[in-house]
């Protein structure tokens, strides 16, 4: 989509530390880190919000998912503990509309979130 911050970090036309790719995915630092970890992990296709997903994005959706877990256990978060979080519209605290994951970690974390 040409006009979403998110496709031009994974089009190379805005800079990001780029952290993993591959043909469905990509992910890198978020910018304004909200713990000592903040990845966030995107679809490779352009979708707004985790309210566009289908049935047909089973895989993908669920292909999200293991790649944040297998970014934080390359950080050496899988015993400690860490969240994964995904911001669904303005109400939902959501402000850049590319679905991404957030993968938060190296601190502790409360529950309910704000
Ligand atoms: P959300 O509020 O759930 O939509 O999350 C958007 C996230 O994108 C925030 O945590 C921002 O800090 C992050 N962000 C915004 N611009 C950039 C950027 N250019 N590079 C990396 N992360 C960004
Ligand atoms: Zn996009």
């Amino acid at each position: 989509m040409a006009d979403c911050l998110f496709c031009k970090i994974r089009d190379g036309q805005i800079p990001a530390k780029l952290v993993y790719e591959d043909d469905r995915a990509f992910a890198f630092s978020d910018i304004q880190p909200q713990a000592p970890t903040h990845i966030l992990i995107c679809p490779r296709p352009h979708a707004a919000t985790l309210n566009d997903l289908t049935e047909s994005d089973d895989g993908l959706a669920g292909h999200l998912y293991v790649v944040t877990a297998k970014l934080a256990k390359d950080a050496g978060l899988a015993d400690a503990g860490w969240r994964a979080a995904v911001n669904v519209g303005r109400g939902g605290g959501q402000h850049v509309f590319h679905i991404h994951l957030h993968l938060l970690g190296g601190r502790p974390f409360g529950w309910p979130p704000g």
